[in-house]
């Protein structure tokens, strides 16, 4: 078993390691277990977020590659965009973002502000797409463009979800193994939100590697939960490969302790549910932590369900891995505020 990271070419984009919270007053409110936060929404660059531990890996690779231009992908929402925009600022890389319009939200404050208000600042070009079509399109212009520009692109997937990424939170599974282990806690249950895998994956990829008892529980916040389960499958068996360890796969093999439901998705991604702003009213009055609607939120609504559920032992140590998202809460500020008041 190795788990040798050094041998991967990685830019420090975020400051490690990132803070693990007491949040007294939520596990109160929550009447069951003892919640820590593992903020990850708060670890430097851009505003924050998950994706930079994933972006430490692939944009490593990317500049060992000789790569002047990066295009990624996302909703128009994107933290995964946004974050990719901050990194690529931080590099000195020319950053095209084809951002396709998915999720059924328009308007000034969805299409204008947030994330994408970012995305500019950042110096990103931007390229709104209607569909799947026009993005495959745009896609193929801007390789053209790189192309007769001479320039060296590297394309990243959505979310940054490949088995180069999920290094990334096999990294973080080590930070938080070793902070656990500081404080005594020998065991936890790692609640997180699923989007596009990467990191759901490297934390049970990295938990399993490192032999810790504990279990991740994924809130899938877009696809069914079988699809999601699949998903990280994959993503995990990838960054296995690359460790050059074998591959442990969440339904044949105990190896990866993972259990992902799908009970909060509400109607689809990036459509909060009144449970969504229920959970972010908890986690904001209780311990002054703000969740975002499309991705933390649903994981905390789910965190709520699940202890309502008598699903969590008392004092049984719970790990909310919050992956930032913040931005994107002002895409939806007109929603927020009714659902505050
Ligand atoms: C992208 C994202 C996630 C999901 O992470 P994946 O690795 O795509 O599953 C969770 N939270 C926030 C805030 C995100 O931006």
């Amino acid at each position: 078993m190795s788990l040798d990271l050094d041998r991967f070419p990685r830019v420090k984009l975020g400051t490690w390691p990132t803070p693990l919270e007491d949040a007294p007053r939520l596990s109160e409110a929550l009447g069951g277990p003892t919640v820590l936060l593992k903020r990850d929404d708060v670890n430097g660059l851009g505003a924050g977020g998950n994706k930079l531990r994933k972006l430490e890996f692939l944009l490593g690779a990317a500049l060992a590659d000789g790569a002047d231009t990066v295009v990624t992908f996302g909703a128009l929402q994107t933290n995964h965009g946004r974050q990719t925009a901050a990194a690529c600022a931080r590099l000195g890389l020319r950053c095209e973002l084809v951002l396709t319009a998915k999720v059924p939200r328009s308007g000034e404050a969805y299409e204008r502000s947030g994330n994408v208000a970012l995305d500019r600042l950042f110096g990103a070009r931007v390229h709104v797409c209607a569909n799947a079509d026009e993005t495959a399109a745009t896609y193929q212009r801007l390789l053209d463009e790189a192309a007769a520009d001479g320039r060296t692109v590297t394309t990243l997937p959505v979310g940054g979800s490949n088995g180069l990424g999920t290094l990334g939170y096999v990294a973080a599974a080590i930070e938080l193994v070793g902070q656990l282990t500081e404080r005594g806690i020998e065991s936890a249950r790692i609640v997180v939100p699923q989007g596009s895998g990467a990191t759901v994956a490297g934390l049970a990829l990295g938990t399993a590697l490192l032999g810790w008892p504990g279990r991740v529980e994924a809130a899938s916040v877009s696809h069914p939960a079988d699809e999601a389960r699949e998903e990280l499958g994959r993503l995990a068996s990838d960054a296995a490969a690359l460790l050059g360890v074998g591959s442990p796969t969440p339904n044949d093999s105990p190896a990866l302790n993972v259990r992902v439901q799908d009970g909060t998705i509400g109607p689809g991604y990036g459509v909060p549910t009144e449970a969504v702003w229920a959970a972010l009213r908890l986690f904001a009055s209780t311990e002054g932590v703000v969740l975002d609607p499309v991705y933390t939120g649903k994981a905390a609504a789910a965190l709520v369900e699940w202890a309502g559920r008598g699903e969590f032992a008392r004092g049984e140590h719970v790990v909310f891995v919050h992956t930032g998202g913040l931005p994107g809460l002002y895409g939806y500020a007109p929603e927020l505020v009714a659902a505050s008041s």
